[in-house]
């Protein structure tokens, strides 16, 4: 099963246990839009070299598409079109008026230098001007892309519009239209859907043991979170392997740690685990915030977390879930779990559109507040159907659609 298919199991279970409409069913099955772009860039040594690139628009029903562009060797259609989806269904559990997009370009950004990655990056946005702007489709950073591939996407879109055009693009540096919060949003989101979750299974945080898969721009904010609501952090991983401390890390030292030696290993006190290890610890809380297809069914009944919480896309295969669900594991969904980060990407376009900021404290608490919300929302859906907080999560974001797509009417 590919990617996009495997995607679309729990949106399948949510339609039928909310006896949706056939027709609503079909179209939220494909993207509306797939652009596949080809970009001459003339590399630093002469030569030229044409990359290929997509952008995936899944639906605009609910308002602009709006998701990243990710710069990795194994971009590809099927992934960018699955990840739009992922942002529909995100947006729409956000209660965001927004669709969901997603681009990508088949290149390694480590063997690139600035300058090949700035023409790149310009040349991508020259190909799909015509399908981007502030009320059609609005790209963010992803994998392998940062404030300053956002600060040349939205200079050159400038260029285009020959206007201003800060809004089209959100993940901009602060000081040139980011919004304050936007780098602790998605971690900070996972922990208050863990909160929320732990108030539902009566589990007290200060009690609570956690482990976090992945300890880049979700994983670390995701980890300091929990440790400042009182959780004890026991293990944390990247690519290489993990460390664990049955005591808890200290996140501040560990932080500290971190910024001088780019690396988790060799903190002292942490003995060395595998990344299967870690995710096998018998923990309250899984946060798998790596990558997708980390849980699948080869390692699903080694997991014994009381519950996972999603920073991750995608982190969790069908047959995983049927295995958590035998198990009783909660598992907050991805579409509701890392919304935080999107949701603040959110308020940096309505800034944008106003010129006018707000303080960290406000976005924190706005971002807060809807998150909870949309916890809620789930919550309370996987109880009037009587499923899982996954589906429940796909029923709330196929509610959103369904009416503003019959009301807008089907030709
Ligand atoms: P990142 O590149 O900053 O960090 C990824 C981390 O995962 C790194 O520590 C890396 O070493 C580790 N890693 C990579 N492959 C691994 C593997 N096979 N096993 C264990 N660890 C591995 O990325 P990020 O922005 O933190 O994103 C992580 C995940 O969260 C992705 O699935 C992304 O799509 C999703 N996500 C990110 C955001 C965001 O705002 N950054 C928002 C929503 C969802």
């Amino acid at each position: 099963m590919d990617l996009f298919e495997m995607a679309k199991v729990p949106m399948a279970a949510a339609e039928k246990a909310m006896n949706l409409d056939p027709g609503a069913a079909a179209i939220i099955a494909e993207p509306e839009r797939v652009l596949e772009v080809h970009i001459p860039v003339r590399m630093d040594d002469g030569s030229l070299k044409v990359f290929t690139g997509f952008r995936a628009q899944h639906s605009t029903v609910l308002g602009p598409a709006k998701g990243g562009v990710r710069y990795h060797p194994s971009v590809c259609l099927d992934e960018v079109k699955t990840l739009s989806f992922w942002m529909t269904c995100k947006c729409a559990v956000a209660g965001l008026p927004y669709g969901g997009g997603k681009g990508g370009i088949i290149c390694d950004p480590q063997k690139m230098s600035q300058r090949e990655l700035e023409r790149m990056t310009r040349g991508y946005i020259d190909r799909i001007a015509p399908c981007i702007g502030e009320k059609l489709d609005i790209p963010a950073p992803d994998m392998n892309t940062n404030g300053q591939v956002m600060a040349w996407m939205m200079d050159e879109y400038s260029k285009i519009k020959n206007q201003y055009e800060p809004g089209f693009i959100t993940g901009k540096p602060l000081g040139m239209g980011g919004s304050e919060g936007r780098t602790a949003a998605t971690g900070l989101g996972v922990v208050v859907a863990a909160m929320e979750a732990m108030k539902v299974k009566k589990i007290d945080p200060k009690k609570a043991t956690v482990a976090v898969q992945g300890y880049g721009n979700v994983g670390s904010w995701t980890a300091k979170h929990f440790a400042k609501r009182g959780c004890k952090v026991v293990a944390l991983s990247d690519i290489k392997g993990g460390i664990y401390n049955p005591k808890g890390f200290d996140m501040k030292k560990l932080d500290a740690y971190y910024e001088k030696k780019r690396t988790l290993h060799g903190f002292p006190g942490a003995k060395e685990i595998t990344n299967a290890e870690l995710l096998a610890l018998p923990v309250t809380v899984l946060a798998p915030c790596a990558m997708e297809l980390q849980l699948t069914k080869d390692n699903a009944d080694k997991v014994r977390a009381k519950m996972i919480v999603e920073g991750a896309n995608g982190p969790t295969t069908p047959d995983a879930d049927k295995v958590f669900d035998k198990k009783g594991i909660f598992v907050v969904p991805d579409i509701l779990a890392n919304g935080g980060g999107v949701t603040v990407s959110y308020f940096e376009w309505v800034q944008n559109l106003y010129r006018y900021f707000w303080t960290e404290k406000e976005v924190v608490e706005k971002q807060t507040e809807m998150m909870k919300r949309a916890f809620k929302n789930v919550y309370e859906t996987s109880k009037k159907y009587k499923v899982n907080m996954r589906v429940a999560a796909y029923c709330v974001a196929l509610n959103a659609m369904a009416m503003p797509m019959k009301m807008r009417g089907i030709y």
